[in-house]
């Protein structure tokens, strides 16, 4: 923690889905901060709505760091039992995903978890205290699933259930009464509400399935919601402070976690929100694209590598999330990106002077109100479009002492992780996949033009300029840079 930051106010409210309130974060550990968000399914590459999540939960994270609690943030990967349909029906997704492409389970999980990754550092995303992979954790979910089952669940011939309407309150967090629940589907026979759901599923008879387990209830696989009641349980103890997720969680993921911590811990009602698991339930809202592109049934969707093939940084994609509030739709358009890379790159540019300065005192008088600004964005619900404008006025502050100013810009850049400090412009210049010259060509053809100019030529000059435009390339004279892509 830096010294600015010890003297922050400590001030943070949040948006708690489960009671609809803006409340004042309090931790259940005193100075510690322990969040669980919802890992991505390994079935496929993420898109970059998918990534939206993780930026969130990150900001949350560098935010607590920030206003000097402890943090231990656990994010989960799964690896089985979530199924094409949220709500009990269709196959479990990487088997589906193994069989198309036919390969084991393990390797596709491997090989997608190993893309997020990418993505998640490529999004300057901070890593977790721990990533837990569902899979490690089959023993301790028969165990909760033993614990919960005499008073809360039923057994079919197609796996064991959970009755909703044995734990209080069912459904609160989506505000949905059972059985009226949207999106729910009666796929299974026997159920005693809808919105039952699975939390072992047996194996057919005469099936194998490519992982199973043995389990009191027969071969199988756990369900989907158990895995993140176990993990997060078990990694941060119940009651822990924040769980976080998409809003499409809070339908009908979140409730049936709600509902099983219920179970496990107490079964009382969700007047008392530690009864739920977590203090807090935080959602993101969604990234949306107009033309179906997020949809990774879509051929060509929208992924961060492709951002990058069309030239894109990567971070001006995180800077476009930071734009909008997290619970704010947001719609992307490559103009929107274009304009974020834009104003990325104005920001490396003035903070590219900061970097070789010895960090001062932040706490210069011309940049106390900023300061003062983007502490009260960030406490208030993790207002990022604010905070940025306050980086910004530090940034382009006139007359202060680079010292002081760079000493803000780390405590500021440390909350919204865009690298201000470490990122040079140069690498803010991706040759986008498609582009027609090579870097050797173009510097090639500025060196004509500067004999050209030499010589006075400034047709010839022109004519060279124009011929780079053509080609995606934008030449800046006066700039140390010179030149630079300009995305597809
Ligand atoms: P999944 O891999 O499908 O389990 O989703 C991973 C995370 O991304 C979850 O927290 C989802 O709620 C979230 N998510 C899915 N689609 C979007 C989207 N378009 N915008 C923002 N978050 C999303
Ligand atoms: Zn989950």
């Amino acid at each position: 923690m830096t010294e600015e930051s010890q003297t922050a106010p400590r001030t943070l409210a949040l948006f708690n889905s489960l009671t609809r309130q803006i409340e004042p974060f309090r931790p259940v550990h005193a100075g510690e901060a322990r969040v669980y968000s919802c890992g991505p399914t390994v079935y496929n590459y993420p898109h970059i709505g998918n990534m939206r999540a993780y930026v969130f939960a990150d900001i949350l994270g560098r935010t607590l760091s920030h206003k000097g609690y402890r943090l231990t943030h656990v994010i989960n990967i799964t690896d089985v039992g979530h199924l094409t349909d949220d709500a009990d029906a269709g196959e479990d997704k990487m088997e589906k995903m193994a069989k198309a492409q036919s390969q084991s389970i393990w390797d596709i999980a491997a090989h997608y978890t190993q893309a997020y990754w990418a993505d998640i550092a490529a999004l300057n995303i901070r890593q977790p205290a721990k990533w837990s992979i569902a899979t490690d954790y089959v023993p301790q979910m028969i165990a909760f699933a033993e614990k919960i089952a005499p008073a809360h669940c039923y057994e079919l011939e197609s796996g064991l259930y959970f009755d909703v309407a044995s734990v209080a309150d069912y459904g609160r967090l989506a505000r949905a009464v059972t059985d009226e629940g949207e999106g729910r589907i009666e796929a299974v026979e026997g159920k005693r509400n809808a919105a039952d759901f699975a939390i072992w599923r047996k194996t057919p008879a005469g099936e194998t399935r490519q992982m199973e387990w043995d389990s009191p209830w027969g071969k199988g696989a756990p369900g989907w919601h158990l895995e993140c009641s176990v993990m997060s349980g078990d990694l941060l103890g119940f009651p822990f402070d924040i769980h976080t997720g998409g809003i499409d969680h809070r339908e009908i993921h979140h409730p049936n976690e709600i509902a099983q911590n219920q179970a496990f811990c107490c079964a009382g009602s969700l007047d008392s929100a530690a009864n739920s698991g977590a203090n807090m339930w935080l959602h993101n809202n969604f990234l949306v694209e107009r033309s179906g592109k997020m949809s990774k049934s879509s051929g060509e969707f929208l992924r961060l590598q492709l951002l990058i093939d069309r030239g894109y940084h990567p971070l001006a994609y995180r800077l476009m999330c930071l734009q909008a509030h997290y619970r704010s739709e947001l719609e992307f358009s490559w103009e929107g990106l274009g304009a974020a890379l834009t104003r990325l790159k104005r920001m490396i540019l003035a903070a590219e002077r900061l970097k070789d300065v010895a960090p001062g005192d932040a706490r210069h008088p011309k940049l106390t109100p900023m300061l003062n600004a983007f502490e009260a964005a960030i406490g208030d619900d993790l207002n990022t479009a604010v905070a940025l404008t306050a980086l910004e006025d530090v940034l382009f502050a006139k007359k202060v002492d680079l010292s002081a100013k760079r000493a803000a810009v780390a405590v500021m850049d440390d909350v919204l992780g865009l690298g201000l400090l470490s990122v040079e412009r140069r690498d803010l210049r991706l040759r986008p996949r498609h582009a027609t010259v090579a870097e050797a060509e173009i510097e090639g053809v500025l060196e004509q033009r500067r004999l050209a100019r030499a010589e006075k030529d400034f047709a010839a000059s022109d004519a060279l300029r124009e011929q780079l435009v053509a080609a995606g390339v934008e030449v800046m004279d006066g700039d140390p840079l010179g030149w630079e892509w300009v995305p597809e």
